[in-house]
């Protein structure tokens, strides 16, 4: 069985060196599905709360919403990096909130304060579709993930891999302890 969750992003990005449309620079709604699946969990009788799939995923991809996402060898980024620094906005602002880890991955390095998301391959729905996955790929069971923007969308399928121990009384993953963050069964 299936647990889904669905969330928004919004960012602007571009594909550097693409012949069409999409080589000038423009901003998109991403509409990014998650598919979680595992048995039923029969404590909760649900697969995976899906409020907390999306905090998990929103932790992380909250890096990604109202921010630029450019490749690596894009010429713009420099001059971006200029501005925000002219501007003193570089290294964070007071209205810059949405604060997700740091990431450093094989596709896509995060930079927060900055609300910049450098990526290695350009960012289609099929590359973010690989960066959501790596990024994920440890913390839940995902077995589809669907990526929308625009006209275009990209889904890809998975083999859920991970064992995930499950709080009987409230759905979500209990720590090496069996302890359960959230209601506090296991203490
Ligand atoms: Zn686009
Ligand atoms: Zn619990």
């Amino acid at each position: 069985m299936k647990s889904i969750t669905t969330l928004e992003l919004q960012y602007a990005h571009r594909f550097y060196g693409f012949k069409g449309e999409a080589q000038y620079l423009h901003g998109h709604t991403g509409i990014l599905s998650i598919e979680v699946e595992d048995s039923i969990n029969m404590g909760v009788n649900m697969v995976y709360p899906c409020n907390e799939i999306k905090k998990i995923a929103w932790n992380i991809l909250q890096n990604f919403d109202h921010a630029l996402i450019l490749r690596e060898d894009d010429p713009i980024l420099p001059m971006i990096l200029k501005v925000y620094e002219e501007e003193g906005i570089k290294n964070g602002a007071d209205t810059n909130q949405n604060i997700g880890p740091e990431f450093d991955s094989i596709l896509a390095k995060a930079y927060p304060q900055s609300r910049l998301v450098v990526t290695k391959e350009t960012m289609t729905t099929e590359g973010m579709i690989k960066i959501v996955y790596d990024l994920l790929k440890d913390k839940l069971n995902i077995s589809k993930i669907t990526f929308n923007s625009g006209e275009n969308t990209a889904s890809e399928t998975y083999e859920p891999h991970n064992t995930i121990k499950r709080c009987p009384l409230c759905g979500v993953t209990l720590d090496s302890a069996g302890v359960c963050y959230k209601c506090g069964y296991g203490k």
